[in-house]
């Protein structure tokens, strides 16, 4: 049996809403890998499932993981072999600015930290901001995550009225949202106000005045599974009254701070039962340090079964360097990349790696009307366009997918004999998944590069399909392979259940 030490996976502050607050104190977690289970004829490098034990009270449950061999050397690689990019958008929903409204909110309970002049901002940000920066951003190929919080700062209902507008007003809204964000952006509850608590049995804010009966705040602290998920079914109940699917939610400010075990599991029931989603994710986390901002496959079961579960935790690499939460906070491009495309925390993370998902509120975007946020957001953008990276906007849904059938599916190399002509990579997924890319170790490539061979992917319900070679400049999608500095990637649709590819040199 082997004992490895895992990084304790720590939480952060992520919104300034957030009074600091220490973070809960590292400590290491073992990870039990079953041996067992090894298949004879082949390298295996799945094989069955096994239990992670956990001994930290604070660290996210990783459940199971098929059992990988790491002596075929193959891996999976990034989706095209190209580095995920993401924008996470918080704060956002119809017309009202949430921070014109929070603020005040905010000052009942920390009146010395919230002496922003919120009079002072716009209560709305219009929908013709909304259709000017999803214009831009469908042109520059941007992909991301909308917030639509559904009571936003106990203003109105979503599915209701809003208060301020007229019920066309919110109707042409949502329309808006629908009709023009679901192609590039997931959308996300977050929380039901964003401000003070409801109760869910009368829809009503409590009445305690105190960080405890704040969302953002103290609220979730001790609290169970299923109170969290009633909670955040609650909000997601909102969002599907309005037609918004949704396959995650975001957390305000502190929120689940203190129960992130039971936050990731609160997470995955709520939204697997209002919106039957596949694969559910949530984002808590970000980390403008050296910790990893891969994102992380938690609470996996049935994985032997077909119907598996799991709920991806997705970790933003930025602070909010855009226009603040408040819109009065200016950031700075720099921060993200430098002028000549080599600084900045953006490189930092592509030469990692590892997914750049970039993190802003809303109204620091429109910044009052004056869009300051959004100017240094796009030019970040041409930035990355201008720089050596070959990245690839995704959805927060689509890199939960990618990360879940990267983790999860079995890979396995028949056979064991590395001298035959000819061979065949079995793969077992609980979930498909779209440009699944898979990289071979260099006695693999070399083979397949020597001398002209095929690749052929199905499975039993696809006949199997030739895949097509290309140079090594060329960019790798679905049914391509090439072979580039001696290393084989092959890009293929992934098949839920059971698939091979198989090599005939
Ligand atoms: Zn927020």
């Amino acid at each position: 049996m082997l004992i490895l030490n895992m990084k304790p996976l720590m939480s952060s502050d992520k919104n300034p809403q957030e009074t600091p607050k220490p973070n809960p104190k590292a400590c290491s977690r073992r990870q039990f890998i079953s041996q067992t289970g090894k298949a004879g004829a082949a390298v295996s490098m799945a094989g069955g499932t096994s239990g992670w034990l956990h001994s930290n009270a604070f660290a996210q449950s990783a459940g199971e993981r098929p059992e990988r061999d790491k002596q075929s050397g193959i891996e999976v690689d990034l989706p095209c072999g190209e580095v995920p990019m993401s924008f996470i958008i918080d704060d956002s929903t119809p017309l009202v600015n949430l921070a014109h409204f929070a603020i005040p909110q905010f000052a009942e309970v920390f009146p010395n930290n919230y002496k922003q002049d919120w009079r002072s901002l716009p209560r709305e940000i219009p929908d013709s901001f909304v259709r000017e920066f999803a214009g831009w951003c469908r042109d520059h190929g941007v992909k991301g995550k909308y917030s639509v919080v559904p009571y936003p700062a106990c203003v109105g209902w979503i599915d209701r009225d809003l208060p301020g507008w007229t019920k066309r007003e919110l109707e042409a809204s949502l329309r808006l949202i629908r009709e023009e964000l679901p192609q590039d952006w997931d959308f996300h509850p977050e929380m039901v106000s964003h401000t003070w608590v409801i109760n869910t049995k009368t829809g009503r804010p409590y009445e305690e005045r105190s960080q405890y009966f704040m969302e953002n705040w103290r609220w979730t602290d001790g609290k169970s599974v299923d109170e969290l998920a009633n909670y955040l079914s609650y909000a997601l109940q909102l969002l599907k009254n309005v037609d918004l699917p949704c396959e995650g939610i975001t957390t305000p400010g502190g929120f689940g701070n203190r129960v992130l075990p039971q936050l990731s599991k609160a997470s995955l029931e709520s939204v697997r039962s209002v919106f039957q989603a596949e694969i559910p994710h949530y984002f808590r986390h970000l980390y403008v340090d050296e910790r990893s901002v891969a994102p992380r496959v938690e609470n996996v079961t049935g994985l032997d079964t077909n119907d598996p579960n799991c709920v991806v935790s997705i970790i933003g690499c930025t602070g909010d360097w855009f226009g603040g939460w408040d819109g009065l906070t200016p950031g700075s491009v720099d921060k993200l990349i430098t002028a000549d495309l080599q600084g900045g925390r953006l490189p930092e993370i592509l030469r990692r790696g590892e997914p750049a998902i970039m993190v802003c509120h809303w109204p620091g975007i429109y910044y009052n009307g004056e869009k300051l946020g959004f100017r240094i957001f796009q030019e970040a953008v041409r930035r990355v366009e201008r720089s050596e990276w070959n990245v690839k906007w995704m959805k927060l849904s689509e890199i939960a997918r990618y990360w879940a059938a990267k983790e999860l599916t079995q890979i396995t190399l028949y056979p064991v004999d590395t001298s035959s002509q000819s061979f065949q990579v079995h793969l077992k997924a609980p979930y498909g998944c779209p440009e699944f890319t898979l990289k071979l170790p260099e006695y693999l490539s070399g083979k397949i590069n020597s001398r002209p061979g095929s690749i052929l992917m199905g499975s039993k319900d696809i006949t199997p399909t030739l895949m097509r070679r290309i140079s090594s400049d060329q960019p790798l999608n679905s049914g391509t392979w090439k072979v580039d500095g001696g290393v084989a990637r092959v890009c293929f649709d992934l098949p839920k259940g059971e698939s091979g590819l198989f090599f005939k040199i």
